[in-house]
């Protein structure tokens, strides 16, 4: 079994979806060293970003699912495409 192609646009969303999730997990880490440092007026400002950051995160992946389930291209490519 040689490398698939892999759709392009499936790519780029893995790859949004890739970023954005290490961009939350970055701000949770913040919240989270903050919250036991004890530096809580600064903890409300991270959460802020952290919501803003998991919004970012839930478009990415709503946009990864429903492309893959529109354009069914996360099936195995095994088989040729009737067209
Ligand atoms: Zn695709």
């Amino acid at each position: 079994m040689g490398l698939a192609e892999i759709c392009q646009e499936r790519m780029r969303l893995l790859q949004e979806f890739s970023r954005t999730a290490r961009a939350y997990a970055d701000q949770v880490r913040e919240m989270a060293d903050l919250t036991i440092m004890g530096l809580h007026s600064e903890v409300e400002v991270v959460r802020r970003r952290c919501r803003a950051a998991w919004d970012k995160l839930e478009k990415a992946r709503i946009a990864l699912y429903r492309h893959e389930a529109d354009h069914q291209c996360d099936l195995a490519q095994s088989f040729s495409p009737q067209s």
